[in-house]
């Protein structure tokens, strides 16, 4: 961390910094330049994150050097992370297609959709028992119903579940039938539930909250790895910005930027990103292009009757179509699917 101080500071107050910082039992590195004295401090930078530095009188600005999050950065593990969940790989080279309702409506529906996915080479079942909706009168999922039914037909058709938990009370529920736990974009910075999802060792997918940076992902993605979990996968699902023509903006830099900071495997949710189904296909083809691990998508066998992001959701050839220009892609790419 590197320390810069005021002008007018006397060598009594940079002495006195400099003791408050050995107290810590850091080391410093002072150099007094012509306006400026700066102090380098030596040693392990997280004993001096948590002082209120910006608040002494003689400190003008603070630099730190490190990333604050650790576990999750590239400087602590530099292969990439692999995740391996039933016969399914994410991270690590493939590509990865995670596809299925939003919300999960009943047997049919949902068992429709698993066939048609796997058969077109999705490799993992999506679907919402816990839907976190904006309205309280909006269809809130089938809860526990909708869990057993995910297990039901990921067992009948071999695809992990991948499915999300919403709060705390539901983690004991949802790892009964679930492969992989989802917290959903409000619930990123939901500290208590990193941590207890954390705890479970099962594999996360992380998405990015709307309004949140890539730096702050990666600081929520420590709290699970501080527990021990580093099966994490981020997703990036599309943040707010001035735009309307689409319900979010997908940030496809997001990725190759990750890409560089962390060795977790990174996908896109182009769905809730576009909140429009016809531009999902190019989305996706966008995200494998520019580094991505794979995708999470919602497809519904009937748009426009589903309970929940219908407008978003592709139709069951309209999935498949997408992953034809998928698979020509990935070997364009150099890449393969998982
Ligand atoms: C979802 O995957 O259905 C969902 C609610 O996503 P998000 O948390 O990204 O809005
Ligand atoms: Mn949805």
């Amino acid at each position: 961390m590197i320390i810069v101080l005021k002008p007018e500071v006397t060598d009594e107050q940079i002495q006195a910094v400099c003791e408050r910082i050995r107290k810590e039992g850091l080391d410093v590195h002072v150099s007094k330049g012509k306006f400026r004295t700066i102090i380098g401090v030596i040693g392990e930078e997280e004993a001096v994150r948590s002082l209120p530095l910006e608040a002494w009188p003689e400190v003008e600005k603070v630099m730190p050097v490190l990333k604050p999050y650790k576990l999750v950065s590239l400087e602590f593990k530099q292969s990439p992370t692999a995740i391996r969940v039933r016969d399914a790989v994410i991270g690590g080279g493939s590509f990865t297609v995670m596809a299925g309702p939003c919300s999960v409506e009943s047997r049919e529906q949902l068992f429709e959709t698993a066939k048609a996915v796997k058969e077109a080479g999705a490799s993992v079942l999506r679907g919402g028992a816990y839907k976190p909706r904006t309205s309280p009168y909006s269809f809130q999922g089938l809860g526990i119903e909708g869990l057993k039914l995910l297990r039901e037909v990921s067992e009948e058709f071999n695809l992990p579940v991948v499915t999300e938990v919403m709060d705390v009370r539901q983690i004991e529920h949802v790892v009964e039938y679930a492969d992989i736990l989802q917290i959903g974009a409000r619930n990123m910075q939901n500290f208590n539930l990193l941590t207890e999802v954390g705890k479970t060792g099962y594999p996360v997918l992380l998405k990015r909250g709307f309004s949140n940076t890539i730096e702050e992902l990666l600081m929520a993605a420590e709290y699970i790895a501080r527990e021990g979990n580093d099966q994490i996968i981020l997703c990036e699902r599309g943040i707010r910005t001035f735009e309307t023509a689409t319900r979010n903006t997908l940030d496809i830099s997001a990725i190759p930027v990750l890409k560089r900071l962390t060795h977790l495997p990174v996908v896109v949710d182009p769905s809730h990103a576009a909140g429009r189904s016809d531009i999902v296909p190019e989305l996706t083809l966008a995200a494998l292009i520019a580094g991505a691990d794979g995708a999470l998508i919602e497809v519904h066998p009937d748009p426009k009757s589903a309970l929940c992001d219908g407008p978003q959701s592709l139709n069951l050839n309209q999935f498949a179509t997408l992953m034809e220009d998928l698979k020509r892609l990935v070997t364009v790419a150099g890449r393969k699917t998982s």
